[in-house]
């Protein structure tokens, strides 16, 4: 034990038991707790299968849903569920403060998507944005965070403040469906299009939930010429 730990035993951000981490953050029994996504998953939008017999992954299987209705982007990729774990540990990380929590989420991410982000190989990240009121309000943006130190372990540049949201909206969390898609309806705008042209992107969100807000940004970032659009989340509803 160091001198500090004494001081300021390190507690999990979930549990609050104490462990002997450098930093405060996800002990190993929380840890346990994340409902990582596993394959088979489906080829596009990666809600895995619930199948008992091994398929192929090579052969790209999609869902129902993405073969009936194709989604704007053409990956999305996500480390968990979005459980009542993840969604905790997203809680705590976005409304307590605590943008360090980013660090911890960024090294699960790297850990359990490395190859597949990879194999995309996406040639610049863009992060979905707060609005620049909410940014003052919380002091950090999360998913910047997220985007910053994805692309730092990838070696991937970042673009910051291209992609903004130009709509003050109300918090999703508080509204169903529809109403999420009309909330954010053209919310959203790529201030230089050169920046994006026919490039490969790799979109940044903390959480996919009804895909919304996602598919918001997917739809200007396309309009701006990009070439694919990958997503990437901590957790996926
Ligand atoms: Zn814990
Ligand atoms: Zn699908």
């Amino acid at each position: 034990m160091k001198f500090l730990d004494i001081i300021f035993p390190q507690k999990c951000i979930l549990c609050e038991s104490s462990h002997d981490g450098d930093a405060e953050t996800i002990c190993p029994n929380c840890m346990d707790k994340i409902s990582f996504i596993k394959d088979p998953a489906c080829a596009r939008c990666g809600i895995p299968f619930e199948v008992t017999y091994p398929i192929e992954e090579s052969l790209n299987y999609l869902c129902g849903r993405c073969r009936s209705s194709p989604p704007l982007f053409d990956r999305a990729l996500s480390v968990c569920q979005y459980d009542k774990t993840a969604s905790d540990i997203i809680s705590t990380y976005k409304y307590h403060n605590k943008p360090y929590i980013g660090k911890d989420l960024v090294s699960i991410i790297l850990k359990v998507l490395y190859e597949k982000i990879t194999e995309l190989s996406p040639e610049l990240i863009v992060h979905v944005p707060l609005h620049v009121k909410r940014l003052k309000e919380r002091g950090y943006d999360q998913a910047y965070i997220l985007a910053e130190g994805i692309g730092r372990g990838l070696n991937i540049p970042v673009s910051y403040g291209n992609l903004v949201r130009t709509r003050y909206t109300a918090p999703q969390v508080s509204l169903s469906g529809s109403e999420r898609m009309e909330n954010v309806k053209g919310a959203f705008l790529v201030i230089d299009t050169s920046g994006i042209k026919d490039k490969s992107i790799l979109l940044i969100d903390d959480v996919f939930t009804t895909g919304a807000t996602i598919k918001e940004c997917v739809k200007v970032i396309k309009k701006a010429g990009a070439g694919k659009v990958y997503v990437l989340t901590f957790a996926k509803a």
